[in-house]
């Protein structure tokens, strides 16, 4: 059974020592859609990912799953129900191969099926003899990437979120993951990207939301997000003010 209910954030705050890192912030990953949410370094993008993934229990505000709130059930316990994440700082066991450790996060994950480890292999092209049973320690870093995307993936996750998967990427690998995203949301799917760079996902995104300093200034298709802040930054150009 696919849930049809989205994941969703309500009214999340977020302070750290006083200092408010998100303010009521709230969004909806639907299934089958796929959701970035864009802002500077110090924004509190990796703050709410915390939130939705269950590193960070929000000060307040709650998270809802499937009909359930799961504000307070722990990372492990929503990777269970079917909400995977990757990692910004890779979490890959580099004396495993390739292979087991896309196995560890088939044993993670919702369905703990043997049989999604060679689907998530497929979907990310590390099912190649000469990759699969290569220690993760001897690769690249955009190859590494690919494997932390395949240990999300072999937990068969309804909700994949993904905090600046397209760091130390090149252009081609970025549109390779550009392209097994739009994949994943077209089999139903919910998909969060965290990044810095809105160019990067203007292809691939359905709606984009603006982070600033804790808050969503701005959310809407990338198209219109996209022309808003170029129109924001001429203006500001003209008024002299940078
Ligand atoms: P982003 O991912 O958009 O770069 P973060 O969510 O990492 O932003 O950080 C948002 C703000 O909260 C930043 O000002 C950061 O310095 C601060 N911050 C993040 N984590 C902590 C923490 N554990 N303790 C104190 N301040 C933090
Ligand atoms: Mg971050």
């Amino acid at each position: 059974r696919r849930p049809r209910a989205p994941l969703t954030a309500h009214r999340l705050t977020v302070a750290y020592d006083g200092f408010t890192a998100l303010d009521d912030v709230g969004l909806t990953l639907a299934p089958g859609t796929v959701t970035a949410v864009v802002g500077p370094n110090g924004a509190g993008k990796s703050t709410l990912f915390h939130c939705l993934s269950g590193t960070l229990r929000p000060g307040s505000g709650h998270v809802e799953f499937d009909g359930q709130d799961i504000t307070r059930r722990p990372a492990h316990a929503r990777t269970r129900l079917g909400i995977a994440r990757t990692f910004q700082q890779l979490a890959v066991f580099e004396s495993l191969s390739v292979a087991d450790n896309v196995r560890v996060g088939a044993e993670q994950g919702r369905t703990r099926d043997p049989g999604s480890v060679t689907r998530a292999l497929r979907l990310t092209g590390l099912d190649t003899a000469g990759l699969r049973d290569r220690p993760a320690a001897d690769l690249p870093t955009g190859t590494l990437r690919r494997v932390e995307l395949a240990r999300a993936l072999a937990g068969d996750p309804y909700v994949l979120l993904l905090d600046e998967p397209a760091a130390g990427l090149d252009s081609a690998e970025a549109e390779r993951l550009s392209r097994m995203l739009a994949a994943l949301a077209a089999e139903g799917m919910a998909l969060l990207v965290v990044e810095h760079d809105l160019d990067l996902v203007a292809t691939v995104a359905d709606t984009v939301h603006v982070l600033t300093a804790g808050r969503i200034t701005d959310s809407g298709p990338p198209d219109a997000v996209l022309a808003r802040a170029a129109h924001a930054a001429g203006g500001s150009r003209a008024a002299g003010e940078v």
